[in-house]
């Protein structure tokens, strides 16, 4: 199996794109972690790379499917996609912006038999949840 870097640059060639140092460094930034703002990645870029070029690399990297956006809100994170991680869905906290990773095998065979009895392909399937994380749903209890 190809590491996640070989993954990238076979990616990007095959879309006529050249693995730049900025591509790799935001690539990097994502592999392994949580999912991210913009704002987060600028941060954890070090100075290594301005905000207009992380906007650019992310935008680039949305097109070729490299990366998914979580929509939490009015804000959204960048995640890798599925080419790199587990497939997965996300619980997401629109008060504190905590993305919990959610993996359930019941929830893929159920999408799959939904998609089967409306005779339907599926090609790919987004199931996000929105709402509150225990502590901030706690939180809200005390301030009522
Ligand atoms: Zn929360
Ligand atoms: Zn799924």
């Amino acid at each position: 199996m190809s590491t996640p870097n070989t993954e990238l640059a076979i990616i990007l060639r095959n879309h006529g794109f050249s693995r730049t140092k900025q591509r790799h460094i935001v690539f990097n930034l994502l592999l392994n972690r949580e999912p991210m703002t913009i704002n987060e990645l600028y941060k954890h870029a070090d100075k290594q790379l301005d905000r207009a070029s992380i906007y650019r690399t992310v935008a680039l990297f949305e097109e070729l499917g490299i990366v998914s956006r979580i929509t939490i809100g009015w804000k959204y994170k960048i995640e890798l996609s599925d080419i790199f991680t587990e497939h997965h869905h996300h619980l997401s906290c629109r008060m504190c912006h905590a993305i919990i990773p959610i993996n359930k095998d019941e929830l893929e065979q159920f999408i799959a038999r939904l998609a089967k009895e409306n005779h339907f392909t599926p090609l790919e399937h987004q199931v996000e949840i929105q709402g509150y994380c225990q502590s901030c749903a706690d939180k809200q209890t005390v301030a009522n």
